[in-house]
Formats: structure tokens, sequence, C-alpha cells
């Protein structure tokens, strides 16, 4: 054998007895899934494994994409709104139980958050710039409650008793997908993570020991930063009235529709929920930003798992109680003619 051949083959012989050099590091990659941009980063011991860690999640948010998109005639949910009308509509228990989650959400806001909302959000086309009339939505509302959808949790099965109604999962559908992203990132050892789909985040573990800042955009200025919230180890979704919208006589058509009215909502320009998983928090985010700060809040400050920030229409920063600072010392009691001023 030549000298160079051979010191090719002991080179490939060196490289493949030697241990592999780690090199441990982030590895992230942004994906078009779901309509929207999902974002994955991670830290992993090696290239490889960070690559197969950030497919396995790509490939996941495809899978419930599949099932779960209103826009593929083909998926299940495609199914139910083909035919739920007329007769009871089997799924996977997969999507059965999103559905029966949506109608929990649903019961503890009032209908706030109500994915029948699409009864009347059809009608909506914002990229088009197309919106109902008065007349049109007054004919579509009464398809629009969540009460009027039957959930058979024995077979599986969803039947509308509305002919008009129609369902869309897109207020909860990307949380759900985060949070399977990283159910499998934790199932293959990965400790830190941030995985993102739309405007639905979640973390896993921490960066580098510190929190990692996730922020919130100003309303009409995606540069501007209008607050950063320290996060680890949870989610945080924010619904805001410019992601997908158009304005016309001055009025702001966009995606997040009040079941109650069938128009845009309209008491905030965004609403930002943290808690513990992202189908939490993408479902409570269309919530908060239907009821307006002031409603929401009383909500959000009766439930321990959850924190929320508001922009008002007046470009006003709100927080609930959890994301305050601790209150100032208190003042000491007057208790007498000593009191002021006494150390
Ligand atoms: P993203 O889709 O970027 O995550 P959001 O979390 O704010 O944005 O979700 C907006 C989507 O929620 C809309 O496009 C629509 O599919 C759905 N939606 C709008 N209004 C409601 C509502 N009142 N209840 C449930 N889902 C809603
Ligand atoms: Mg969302």
């Amino acid at each position: 054998m030549p000298t160079s051949a051979c010191r090719i083959l002991l080179g490939v012989l060196l490289a493949a007895a030697l241990p592999r050099v780690a090199s441990a590091e982030w590895y992230e990659r942004t994906e078009a899934i779901m309509g929207t941009r999902v974002y994955v980063q991670l830290w992993a011991q090696d290239e490889a494994r960070g690559n197969e860690c950030i497919d396995a999640v790509m490939g996941e948010m495809r899978r419930i994409d599949e099932l779960m998109s209103h826009y593929k005639p083909e998926s299940q949910l495609s199914q139910i709104n083909a035919r739920a009308n007329r007769e009871p509509v089997q799924v996977d228990k997969e999507l059965f139980d999103l559905i029966k989650l949506s109608t929990h959400y649903s019961q503890i806001t009032e209908g706030a958050f109500d994915i029948t909302y699409a009864s009347v959000g059809y009608l909506y086309n914002f990229p088009g710039h197309v919106h109902p009339n008065e007349a049109q939505i007054k004919d579509a509302l009464p398809a629009v409650n969540w009460r009027n959808m039957l959930l058979d949790e024995a077979h599986h099965t969803v039947r509308f008793e509305h002919p008009g109604m129609r369902i869309d999962l897109g207020g909860i559908g990307k949380g759900y997908a985060v949070d399977r992203g990283i159910d499998i990132l934790k199932a293959r050892g990965i400790e830190h993570a941030v995985v993102t789909a739309g405007g639905d985040t979640r973390i896993l573990g921490d960066h580098m020991g510190r929190p990692w800042l996730v922020a919130i955009r100003h309303p009409d200025n995606p540069q501007k930063v209008v607050t950063r919230i320290p996060l680890s180890d949870s989610a945080m979704s924010t619904s805001g009235d410019y992601e997908r919208f158009f304005d016309e006589n001055g009025v702001r058509y966009h995606h997040i529709i009040d079941p109650h009215t069938g128009h845009s909502a309209s008491k905030v320009r965004s609403a930002t929920i943290l808690a513990p998983t992202a189908t939490q928090t993408d479902g409570m985010s269309k919530t908060a930003f239907v009821l307006g700060a002031e409603k929401a809040l009383e909500i959000i400050n009766r439930m321990p798992e959850y924190d929320a920030v508001f922009v008002t229409p007046e470009g006003h920063v709100l927080y609930s109680n959890g994301l305050r600072p601790p209150n100032p010392r208190p003042e000491p009691a007057a208790t007498g003619k000593d009191s002021p001023g006494s150390p």
C-alpha cells in the first residue's frame, strides 16, 4: 500500500478509535409550520444530537398540523367542520382531549375563549382585507356557543347542535404543539431549550444559570421592547392586535374575535400570559385579550399559576400581582403623639 494511502487509513482508524471531541453548545433552527414561524434552540452535547432533537420537535409540529389544521381539508378537524352538523364525527383521543380542554377554558372564562368563534371568524380574511358586515355577523353569531358542541367521551365523537357551527383550534393548538415539543426534548434528556410557535413560547431549564429574558414588543413598533420578562421552566404567550390585521376607516380588524359580538376585540393592544405550560398560556392569552385588563386581572390574580402583562390602547403597561415589585415597607402606624418620626 502506498505510504499516503496508509496514512489516510491510519487517520480514519484513529478517528474511529478516539472518543469524539464533544462540542456541547446551543443549536437552533427556524421552520415555517402551522402557518407560523417555529423556532427551537437547545443545548446539546454535539451537532448530530442537536439536529436529531430539533428534527424530532419539527416532525411533531408537522404531525399536529396534519391532525388539527382547519386549512387542510383532509385533517380530522376539517372532517369535524364538514360533517359534525349532520352526525357525530369520531376523532383521535388527542384531538378530542384538546377540544374538551378548550371547552374547559370557555367555561372558566364565560365564553371569552371559544373555539366555535370560527362560526363567525371564517367570514374574516385579514390578508384580503375582508370583514363581515353587521347583517352577516347577526346571521352567523347564533352558531357561536361552545355549549352547543356535544362531546361523547366514550366514543371520542364531536357533534354540532347548530347547523352553522365551525371550530378552529388556532387559539390553543400552537401552545399544545409547543408543550409536545418540550416533552419530546425532555424525553431525550435535553435540559435547556426554548420552543416557540408564533406567539407561544416555552422554556426548559435556564440559560447558563440565569433566566431567559423574553421580550414583549411594542404594539406599533416591532423593534421596540415594552418590557422583558425573566423566564425559566415556564411558558409565555402574547396575543396582539398587530399580528394579523388590516385597518379600515380608523377601525382595526384583527384575528382575536370576541365570541359575544363577532367583532375583533379592542380593550387592549396586547395580552401576555405566563404559566407553567404553553397550552395554558395560549388559551388564556385570547381570553385576557377579549376580556380586557381590568376583568382579566381579576381572574388572573385569583389563579396562582398565572401571571399577565397588558399593553393598553393608551400605551400603559399593566402587570398582575405576581409580577409587581414587592410592596414598599409599610409606614409605622401612628399610635400617638410620639409616633411620627420615632425610630
Ligand atoms: P398565534 O396564532 O400567533 O399564536 P394567538 O395565540 O393570539 O396568535 O391566537 C390567535 C388565534 O386564536 C386566531 O388566529 C384564531 O385562530 C384564534 N381565536 C381568535 N379569537 C378566539 C377566541 N375568542 N377564542 C378562541 N380562539 C380564538
Ligand atoms: Mg398562540
